[in-house]
């Protein structure tokens, strides 16, 4: 992206007014019967009870009063890369933790997880042959949906955690309750993150040239091993013959594109980011450049689906097994009325095995009804278990094979895989076990500190890569 540019393009003068409020601002869209505020009618599954409201509002004002993180013109350049990857001429790569947290928010964590994507990135444009677009779970991946409201511990229930956006992991009375200063504190993080990343992306940290040290400790226990090796090293020859050519590799393949998305789970701070686009006049979702919906709160008639279909921005709708057909078709008309490429991104989570079966299902529902979606794999959360050590962990084994059946499927159904959606960090965190790094149930505990779901390390994360550019090249 060019945010220099699309700030200037996009943002209508009215956003940077201090007293501008998105729900006063008569918004031209698609829909006569949206609003800024329609969502508020809706139900509103997954959402805290704030016990001050008037905090809660005071809140909600300042972030309504916040620059947009990001703008309109850098949604749609990633709408028409959506689209790219939905036409099987590109690769969509979303990545980055469960839940971004306080305690973890560093430069070096940034840094690590961005290093790796791009590594990710080169194994896939070079090894899968297509053109891959990074997305970050980052710079406002906080709120989390959960299965129970509340948590017991020895006899003390307690309301569950939903993320540092909203309420403290610690198990304590006063942690749980929710904080509205919280989610201001998350825009802080998310604009000093977003910053980091764009100065990465477009100030030499990601040059072609520096990819280069693998890291591939992995290889050592795969049998894939040398064949990783082997692109690896053709990748640095690659550079190495630009370089020959008089590329200054170092330098002009200096930037690269880096885009956001999270979860919107919390109502209330992804309302407080919509924005006029003084370009086409629409209102757009300015807390990331793709946001997507979760399992839990993809229900038509629901509020989070009130907010997505009136906001401009691609959209993501996580979906299971437990999707019904018409239900599926209904989902893509409410949020992509004008079936346009690039809109909408579906990404299946179901678990290996279960993906094989139902998968088949899903694509012919959405090709018979003509519908225009990009498909993406979740591999991460129909795989989650509990270790024999007592962890909440994931096989690395379980992930590839979803990644396997999903390649398989969408061959089979002369269909289009779009891309891969992962739960990983930089940092060589031992949460999810197996891969050629070799962790174990007895390892977990070692470096184990993940806020929600596990996550691959920086190792399993690159050997993910190599496996899934294997499946692209067939
Ligand atoms: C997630 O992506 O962290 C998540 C909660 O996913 P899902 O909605 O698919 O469970
Ligand atoms: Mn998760």
């Amino acid at each position: 992206g060019s945010p220099g540019k699309s700030m200037m393009q996009s943002v209508d003068d009215d956003a940077w007014l201090p007293n501008f409020r998105a729900d006063q601002v008569p918004f031209e869209t698609a829909h006569e019967d949206w609003s800024t505020s329609s969502w508020r009618e809706k139900q509103q599954l997954q959402q805290p009870t704030y016990l001050d409201e008037d905090a809660l509002q005071a809140a909600t004002d300042e972030l309504r009063r916040m620059p947009p993180l990001v703008f309109a013109g850098e949604a749609r350049t990633l709408t028409e890369e959506v689209a790219r990857a939905g036409r099987g001429e590109g690769f969509l790569l979303f990545g980055g933790d469960c839940a971004e947290s306080f305690l973890e928010f560093s430069a070096d964590n940034i840094r690590d997880t961005f290093r790796v994507m791009c590594q990710m990135g080169v194994v896939l444009n070079y090894g899968g042959g297509l053109p891959t677009t990074k997305i970050g779970r980052m710079a406002g991946q906080f709120a989390k949906p959960r299965s129970a409201d509340t948590e017991t511990i020895d006899g003390v229930e307690l309301p569950s955690y939903r993320g540092d956006i909203i309420n403290g992991p610690e198990f304590t009375e006063e942690a749980r309750i929710p904080d509205p200063q919280r989610l201001v504190k998350c825009y802080y993080q998310s604009a000093a993150t977003l910053n980091l990343l764009r100065a990465f992306a477009n100030g030499g940290y990601a040059a072609l040239g520096r990819t280069g040290s693998w890291e591939m400790d992995f290889v050592k226990g795969t049998s894939q091993g040398q064949m990783y090796t082997d692109l690896a090293s053709r990748v640095d020859q690659a550079l190495e013959f630009m370089a020959a050519c008089g590329v200054d590799v170092e330098n002009t393949a200096s930037s690269t594109s880096f885009w956001t998305a999270h979860e919107a789970c919390l109502l209330e701070y992804e309302g407080a980011f919509i924005r006029k686009d003084s370009t086409s006049g629409l209102p757009y979702g300015t807390s990331a450049h793709l946001l997507w919906v979760g399992e839990r709160t993809r229900q038509l008639d629901g509020a989070h689906m009130e907010i997505m279909r009136g906001i401009a921005n691609p959209i993501g709708v996580k979906v299971s097994n437990k999707i019904e057909d018409q239900e599926l078709v209904d989902l893509c008309n409410c949020l992509n009325p004008e079936n346009r490429e690039g809109r909408l991104t579906l990404i299946t989570r179901m678990g290996a095995g279960l993906l094989k079966k139902e998968l088949p299902r899903l694509i012919n529902v959405v090709r018979d009804a003509g519908l225009n979606v990009t498909w993406v794999a979740d591999p991460m959360h129909g795989n989650t278990e509990t270790s024999s050590s007592g962890y909440k962990t994931r096989r690395f084994d379980n992930i590839r094979q979803e990644l396997e059946e999903f390649f398989e499927v969408h061959e089979a159904e002369v269909s289009v895989p779009g891309g891969i959606h992962l739960e990983m960090t930089g940092r060589n965190v031992t949460e999810c076990t197996g891969g050629g790094v070799g962790v174990t149930d007895e390892n977990l505990n070692e470096n184990y500190v993940t806020h929600c779901d596990p996550r691959l390390n920086n190792q399993q994360a690159l050997e993910l890569a190599f496996v899934v550019a294997g499946y692209l090249r067939k």
